[in-house]
């Protein structure tokens, strides 16, 4: 068998567009000077791709879950599991996770301020996780992270738990913290527990020293717990036992970091990757570079800053944040381009004149020393659709990857 390749995956957050007046009819990715991706799709293979599937908007969980292989319908675990994984609290399977806030709620449980006054001091946060870490309830045990501003993760381990629960979060001010109801027979232990859980958080939060302090300086106290996102960690097979690889991850934002942890990827911290266009970039090369000589089998690396600037419906920092990775992928092809086989694209489309995600299909470019090129010349939503892998998906692109590297036996004699 041929020699090994790393496979390596570089996703621009929200790279896709559409044309815009603004920049002469361009989309951002026809704006910007690209010279690396033109020349990975000039002698590469191109693919405008649904993530998801047709006419799907993917949030960014889902189709990353689909860039790792995992069906995005069938195997996603809901928000909860990936934003635990994301501040640091592992799960797995059988255990259920939200999202939660601190909040202010009246001694009738009625919810003032659904943020608790949002600023929270690092000691703060520390008395409160300290008080809700480790509760126990019947037979099962809660652990808690803060993690920014009056934002945490709260993990349920114990036998039996299930996601399907009504929520609790009355979504306003002014109302009673909602009763949690089994959505599905299996899941009333679930409720049962986090309705109990709710009175015990309110005991143990009220009386802390952070909570007299901030009620002396008219700050809303953090009296309650609000839990949203539920989801339970399945039995899906992580990437090194479904594939037998070594997979690293190269992320800033928490919420990429939890769904590569979740599906099994190592997290490589880079000094300076933000999740923001104030990234690192050249540090984010770096790491890179050295993660593909360090014995990894696949390496995701993820920029955010092309979907922030969507989001803000800035053109300009959009371009920017494209350009800045077209370098960082050159220097990787530099220094490594002989040792790997590598796809860059975008988990969706986020236009900058709608400022959401949308369904448009995303390009993709899969280029190694070896592949055979198809007629594609630049690396734009345009040009891709002239690509010749037209039919894949992002469920394929795992395979796709691992299969051009090597990874993959002979199906059959
Ligand atoms: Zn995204
Ligand atoms: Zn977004």
């Amino acid at each position: 068998m041929a020699e090994k390749r790393i496979a390596v995956l570089v996703v621009m957050d929200g790279v896709g567009d559409r044309p815009l007046r603004a920049i002469g009819g361009k989309t951002p990715l026809q704006a910007a000077k690209t010279p690396t991706f033109d020349s990975l799709a000039a002698e590469g293979q191109n693919a405008l791709m649904d993530v998801i599937g047709p006419g799907i908007t993917p949030g960014s969980d889902t189709a990353h879950l689909a860039l790792f292989g995992y069906d995005p319908i069938a195997e996603y675990p809901g928000r909860g599991p990936l934003e635990a994984f994301g501040a640091g609290l592992e799960t797995k399977p059988g255990d259920v996770a939200f999202r939660a806030n601190f909040a202010t709620v009246d001694s009738k449980m009625v919810v003032i301020d659904r943020r608790a006054g949002r600023d929270f001091a690092p000691e703060e946060q520390a008395e409160l996780q300290a008080a809700l870490d480790g509760i126990e309830i019947d037979d099962v045990k809660v652990r808690f992270k803060a993690t920014v501003e009056h934002r945490g993760a709260l993990v349920l381990e114990g036998e039996g738990l299930y996601a399907d629960i009504s929520d609790a979060d009355p979504h306003e001010t002014g109302k009673k913290i909602l009763t949690v109801r089994a959505l599905k027979p299996e899941a009333e232990k679930t409720a049962r527990i986090v309705n109990k859980l709710m009175r015990v958080a309110h005991q143990r939060m009220k009386g802390l020293e952070t909570n007299k302090n901030r009620a002396k300086k008219g700050i809303p106290v953090a009296n309650a717990l609000l839990l949203r996102g539920p989801g339970r960690h399945s039995d899906v097979p992580p990437l090194p036992a479904r594939y037998g690889i070594k997979a690293a991850v190269i992320a800033g934002g928490a919420l990429y970091i939890g769904t590569a942890k979740y599906v099994g990827m190592e997290h490589i911290p880079v000094e300076g990757q933000t999740g923001t266009i104030d990234t690192n970039f050249d540090n984010i090369a770096k790491k890179a570079i050295e993660t593909i000589e360090a014995g990894y089998n696949y390496v995701f690396v993820h920029i955010k800053a092309t979907d922030n600037a969507s989001h803000d419906g800035n053109i300009a920092e959009k371009i920017v944040a494209i350009e800045k990775t077209d370098t960082l992928v050159g220097k990787i092809i530099d220094a490594v381009g002989d040792k790997i086989i590598i796809a860059v694209t975008g988990d969706h489309t986020s236009p900058i004149s709608i400022k959401e995600h949308t369904c448009d299909p995303v390009p993709i470019v899969f280029w190694s020393d070896f592949i055979r090129p198809d007629s594609v010349k630049r690396f734009s939503e345009l040009d891709a659709a002239f690509g010749s892998l037209n039919s894949i998906r992002g469920m394929d692109v795992m395979p796709l990857l691992l299969g051009y590297a090597g990874y993959f036996e002979k199906f059959g004699s």
